[in-house]
């Protein structure tokens, strides 16, 4: 089961990512707003757990605002000739910490054929940081999440791929994946996927999702060689 998106599409949502993102951050700042009120007026004891209310929502619209930002910046990418396993080697501690918190493990797979390719490597850094770690989300102590790279000559192509062995999702969440601020998660932006799937338009890529409910999730990331 696949599924793509498209231009047209992907500007509607940075339309209505504008009108929501008002909301989105009105929100947690009325949480942090209503418990420093609370931890005025109650007692020491409860002191501790609405200060971690509060650095969450805080922390979750700093992140919508970073996120934000990145999708906003979409205008100039400075490219250069880049090998992509030299931009996952580079990641590679970060998700090995990540995956050891979780107990997980990751399996590189690198297809040594693959040719440098034109790219923004802060912006595929971000990108596979993003997928790997909603991967990782996906998952419980027994997961295994993969990173593979693999030349596709005949379709001019490279491709990355990111699979987890994690839930999954339903066909009616598939399609709503890349939408700024769909989250299933208590503590989600929801601004992850849409920023994975703008950087790889800004590179001439394209995005596929495989997945499968309990059996896990894969994306496909395809970077045509022509746009080196
Ligand atoms: P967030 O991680 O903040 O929720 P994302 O844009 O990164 O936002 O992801 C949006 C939603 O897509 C997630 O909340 C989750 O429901 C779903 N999702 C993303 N990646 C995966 C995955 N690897 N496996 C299962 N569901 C996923
Ligand atoms: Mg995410």
């Amino acid at each position: 089961l696949r599924s793509e998106l498209g231009n047209v599409e992907r500007l509607s949502l940075v339309g209505q990512m504008a009108a929501s993102i008002t909301h989105e951050i009105r929100n947690p700042m009325a949480v942090v707003r209503g418990f420093l009120q609370l931890m005025k007026e109650k007692s020491p004891d409860s002191l501790d757990h609405y200060y971690r209310i509060v650095m969450e929502e805080l922390d979750r619209a700093n992140g919508i605002i970073n996120d934000f930002l990145s999708l906003a910046q979409n205008r100039i990418t400075e490219k250069e000739q880049c090998h992509l396993h030299q931009i996952i080697n580079d990641l590679s501690p970060l998700l090995w910490a990540d995956a050891n918190l979780r107990g997980q493990t990751i399996e590189l797979v690198m297809d040594e054929r693959v040719p440098k390719l034109n790219l923004n490597a802060k912006e595929i850094k971000q990108m596979l940081l993003n997928l790997a770690r909603n991967g990782m989300e996906a998952m419980n102590e027994k997961g295994k999440l993969t990173i593979q790279t693999r030349l596709k000559e005949n379709q001019g192509a490279v491709e990355l791929i990111v699979r987890d062995t994690g839930i999954g999702m339903s066909p009616s969440f598939r399609e709503r994946l890349f939408e700024p601020f769909f989250t299933t998660k208590a503590k989600g932006t929801g601004l992850g996927l849409a920023l994975c799937l703008s950087i790889v338009e800004r590179h001439g890529g394209k995005i596929e999702v495989e997945s499968e409910e309990g059996q896990g999730t894969t994306f496909i990331i395809r970077f045509p060689f022509a746009e080196s």
